[in-house]
């Protein structure tokens, strides 16, 4: 120790300070961070870029987690559901609640440090299909970003809140609205919208997270072909709708999921439904409609588009294909793999070469009645004659509402399994021969009516635990209901999901066994781990706020912990 010391003192006094002084400074998200994210901390949506909502800490474990109680628990104050992924960062949980109000708290206490309201007009509801929710933020350099409802991105200072800069990301005039988080890859911040229903064309944005300039767009859909294309990549999509789709917007927004491969360079996007969702009234020919449903591959710093998947051609059911995406190194077949894994809407899960956008494999992972399978030479779905809904009404699994929704899925390195939270949830889908396009409205052009002899299946949702390398399911937990949690694994085998009934659980990762529940409020959003001093902590925002809803709280739960 001496003798270290003297080496030390030998090498300059100014190295001890600098040594100092850097345990000291608080901790900054950078790209280093970004890309080998700290196991004790949360400082992206999916935990890491390949947005494995894993995290490696394993003080609370199999044979340990029954001992978990409260530490604390926060009233965001939110006046609607939760629906955020918090992230923690140099003791600070930073969260959204509703109409995108961004709360920042002390991570050891839950003691509230600081509030931003953008103050969004509660006229826009009527632009909105599903509520004012926000799922989260981004951190980056002391910056705090978020997606505000009405279209603006904003840029708060991380240790007070205060607004560094804002910018508008839509046309204001029109319908779109963001509730998706953001994310920042190489000094860039990535954010979407969603709306394809109200008439609108899709598209990502990459603005500088210093000045907020804007540095590149990509449309997900052709617009109106008398004008240039703006990029090859749309004039080829351009080939794949007929008719007048741009008078109709033709949707693809990309309002969730996003994962970034730093070492191929590849930011990965997902996209929207179709708009109106009945394909013969935006495209009366058919076609494949490029690039709704779709992952895109995209280079970062200049928006080419190096591949795409198109998860369901022509899509006529709300079939999004945003749904959570994870980057893992597989082996499949004797052979190692880097894939990118997705479990959209449309009830299939497919497992991509992430380089190539190579199929690798696809397979239902829960039951289907729209499709029978994936056909591997084409990569398309094996559609069943009634898919199409051609007349009357049928009852489509999976329905609108999607086999998995925005409640992210996660993957565990150690276990090799995915979890994902979804439902059975059959919905009525019949053409509607009066429907009028409106723009700035909601466009189905579906008659929904449910046949009177339906019976809703008895457990609507569901926890499956799927292997991606067999494309097997492993273990499954029913629920009730549906639109349960997101979910979080962690390296104390672990997974955690709350239930829509307010239920907070945690399961054995590999076995699927019940080891611990308790009760918060209804509606969970996803959880998250961090470890302080020490303890490691799992956090989950709950509850629907507002007048008559429980309170949207953050519930954050320690070994031992006993608050009431
Ligand atoms: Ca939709």
């Amino acid at each position: 120790m001496r003798l270290f010391l003297g080496r030390i003192l030998f090498a300059g006094l100014g190295f001890i300070l600098a040594t100092v002084g850097s345990a000291q400074q608080p901790k900054r998200v950078d790209d280093k961070t970004l890309r080998r994210p700290p196991a004790d901390e949360w400082v992206t949506y999916g935990h890491d870029y390949a947005e494995t909502h894993h995290s490696p800490l394993k003080q609370i474990n199999a044979s340990n987690v029954s001992r978990l109680g409260l530490a604390w628990s926060f009233d965001t104050e939110s006046q609607g559901a939760m629906e955020d992924t918090p992230l923690v960062s140099n003791g600070i949980i930073y969260g959204t609640g509703a109409w995108s109000v961004v709360t920042a708290a002390d991570a050891r206490t839950g003691k509230f440090l600081w509030r931003w309201d953008p103050e969004v007009s509660r006229s826009y509801s009527k632009c909105l299909c599903c509520g004012p929710q926000n799922r989260g933020v981004a951190l980056y350099k002391g910056t705090v970003y978020v997606g505000v409802l009405d279209g603006r991105l904003a840029a708060l200072d991380s240790n007070t809140g205060k607004l560094k800069w804002k910018v508008q990301t839509t046309d204001p005039d029109e319908a779109y609205s963001i509730t998706g988080a953001p994310r920042v890859v190489k000094g860039k911040v990535i954010i979407g919208q969603g709306g394809a229903e109200f008439g609108l064309r899709g598209y990502v944005s990459a603005y500088d997270a210093e000045t907020g300039k804007l540095d590149w767009r990509f449309y997900t859909v052709p617009g109106d072909p008398s004008k240039p294309f703006e990029n090859p990549e749309l004039e080829k999509a351009a080939k794949t709708w007929t008719g007048e789709w741009w008078k109709m917007g033709g949707g693809g927004t990309v309002w969730d999921a996003f994962a970034f491969d730093p070492d191929a360079d590849l930011l990965y996007v997902g996209t929207g439904n179709g708009g109106p969702w009945d394909r013969r009234w935006r495209s009366p020919g058919g076609g494949d409609n490029l690039y709704l449903s779709s992952i895109l591959a995209l280079k970062p710093d200049t928006d080419k588009m190096v591949w795409y998947y198109q998860t369901t051609p022509g899509d006529s059911w709300d079939f999004t294909a945003v749904q959570s995406m994870i980057l893992a190194d597989l082996k499949i077949g004797g052979h190692q793999r880097k894939v990118i894994m997705q479990a959209p809407k449309n009830g299939f899960f497919y497992v991509l070469d992430r380089i190539t956008g190579e199929l690798l494999s696809a397979e239902p992972f829960t039951n289907l009645n729209w499709a029978t399978s994936v056909d591997m030479k084409t990569g398309r779905p094996v559609e069943t004659p009634e898919a199409r809904y051609p007349s009357g009404t049928i009852m489509l699994q999976a329905g609108g509402g999607g086999a998995h929704n925005w409640h992210p899925m996660s993957f565990n390195p150690n276990t090799g399994l995915a979890y994902i939270p979804g439902q059975n949830n059959p919905f009525p889908f019949g053409p509607d021969p009066n429907f009028k396009f409106e723009k700035g409205k909601q466009n189905f052009a579906i008659a929904f009516k449910r046949p009177a002899d339906f019976k809703a299946p008895e457990n609507v949702g569901f926890l499956v635990a799927w292997d991606p390398v067999m494309q097997k399911e492993r273990w499954r937990v029913p629920y009730k209901t549906g639109f349960n949690g997101g979910s979080l694994t962690t390296g104390g085998n672990l997974v955690f999901h709350g239930a829509s009934d307010g239920r907070f659980f945690a399961y054995n990762a590999e076995t699927g066994e019940k080891l611990w529940e308790t009760h918060i409020s209804p509606n969970p959003a996803t959880p998250v781990s961090y470890e302080l001093d020490g303890k490691q902590y799992v956090s989950v925002p709950s509850g629907r706020g507002g007048a008559n809803g429980p309170p949207a709280k953050v519930w954050t739960f320690v070994l031992d912990g006993k608050a009431p």
